[in-house]
């Protein structure tokens, strides 16, 4: 260690109390991420209690020209919270309160180290819902799904997180602390500075609080499971159903066959694994009878127009559970050892053609994979599990997946975002324009490059 470094954990040391800092050798105790066991390297982990203390740490940071590296809930799949033992490791673990809830306003004012189940707790409590659900729930941070835009299972119905932050907090690279907490649906007095912290994965800011967008709580939940027989019918299946069932659809979950026999055989599974396609419905309402009654209708109506092959409706909560268990357990098809996973975008009508090259191109350059297809549907979102995940494959499947967006103008990442992971194709997605753009606005918030160094854009824009 240097004897700048020295000196700027001794400034910190001052500032923070015995429960504010870890040593290198504490931090090293923590994993990356809960998907990656690689141990947290770092010059020390930093756990401001508040806005204040986190600014001044950064006005240490900036002086010293010292890079930081923020954690939220490590639940992030594309070597986001990846730092060297030359970087500070920041973590907002400690600002995890609920400050306020506002049952006229509808919305939340949380601190960034929230868990998101608890911030859910806290909006049901009030007879609310903060809507955005992922399988991370227990484990990941309002600040995290903040700066990661994070998307998950009712995008369909209630947008990403972008869509649900009114306001937010953040601590720039120099230390000031840029206070947005705006708590109207209208504001448009100027440019949204929100914006630059949402999605961004703490390279331009970090977030400390946020006010959250709450819906009121839903009373009914209806769930099925259909079966289709080709993509077309799924397709038109969505339109059918967001049409027919009045603004209430908020999952449109899509399994290609492969995946469905793989989880169905390990799972208790309603519909036997003969179709082409399955989608899991889910509709959320404020009338549990007359609800029910309606979306028993509508998939009726739908079987009768042949928009589905087969269906089955959960009839009780545990019914519901087994459902969803099927869409969730995504762990299942890695039973031929680690793969890769990927998150990509596209428009729905090119989705069937894209998926025909990529496992063609997987068929030519990596014989004998095994890959499950699934996903976001409804959001022209899906997902691929590719085996065996070596390193070695990394490139050829990365080829394979990735290469073929370009033509339909679709995106590397629909919800997990850059990382370290997929900076060398995000050119796939964005423009050189677009991306010097992102650079300029990089230089113009960190100059010194010591937010997230080496995340999204790479280097030292
Ligand atoms: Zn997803």
């Amino acid at each position: 260690m240097s004897a700048q470094q020295q000196e700027l954990l001794d400034q910190l040391g001052a500032l923070l109390d015995a429960d504010g800092m870890l040593s290198a050798a504490e931090a090293a105790q923590r994993s990356v991420g809960i998907w990656d066991d690689r141990p947290v390297e770092a010059l020390a982990l930093v756990r401001p209690s508040s806005t204040a203390q986190l600014s001044e740490v950064m006005r240490l940071c900036h002086a010293a020209k010292q890079s930081v590296v923020t954690h939220g809930g490590r639940t992030g799949l594309v070597e986001g919270c990846v730092s060297t033992a030359h970087d500070i490791v920041i973590s907002l673990e400690r600002m995890n309160e609920v400050e306020s809830v506002d049952v006229a306003g509808r919305y939340m004012v949380v601190q960034a180290g929230v868990p998101l189940e608890a911030a859910h707790d806290a909006a049901e409590a009030a007879d609310l819902m903060l809507p955005l659900d992922l399988g991370a729930r227990g484990s990941c941070t309002i600040g995290g799904n903040i700066s990661t835009n994070a998307g998950g299972n009712r995008v369909l119905r209630y947008g990403m997180t972008r869509d649900m932050v009114l306001g937010l907090e953040a601590v720039l690279a120099d230390g000031t602390i840029i206070s947005s907490m705006n708590r109207m649906l209208k504001n448009n007095a100027g440019y949204d500075l929100k914006q630059l912290f949402i999605g961004t994965e703490g390279t331009l800011g970090i977030v400390t609080r946020a006010v959250m967008r709450l819906r009121p709580a839903a009373r009914s939940e209806s769930t099925a499971l259909v079966a289709c027989d080709s993509f077309s019918q799924v397709q038109q299946l969505l339109v059918y159903l967001e049409r027919e069932l009045g603004g209430h659809l908020s999952a449109f979950e899509c399994m290609w066959h492969g995946f469905y026999e793989c989880v169905s055989k390990q799972l208790q599974a309603p519909l036997s694994a003969n179709s082409a396609y399955y989608v899991l419905v889910e509709s959320l309402g404020p009338e549990p009878d007359v609800d029910a009654e309606r979306f028993l209708q509508v998939l009726a109506a739908a079987t009768e127009a042949k928009l589905l092959d087969d269906a089955v409706i959960a009839k009780s909560g545990i019914e519901r559970d087994e459902l969803w268990a099927l869409r969730d357990s995504v762990e299942l098809c890695l039973q031929f050892g680690p793969g890769f996973i990927f998150d990509v975008s596209l428009p729905l009508s090119d989705m069937s053609n894209y998926v025909d090259q990529v496992l063609a191109g997987l068929d030519t350059h990596c014989a004998g994979h095994h890959s499950f297809v699934f996903g976001h549907v409804g959001d022209g979102n899906l997902h691929f599990v590719i085996s065996p995940g070596s390193a070695e494959l990394r490139n050829a499947v990365e080829q394979c997946v990735y290469h073929p967006l370009q033509q339909y103008g679709g995106s590397v990442s629909a919800e997990h975002g850059i990382g370290l992971e997929k900076k060398r194709w995000l050119h796939l997605s964005r423009s050189k324009s677009e991306i010097l753009l992102m650079q300029q606005l990089k230089h113009a918030l960190d100059p010194l490059a010591l937010l997230n160094p080496g995340k999204v854009l790479g280097g030292s824009e």
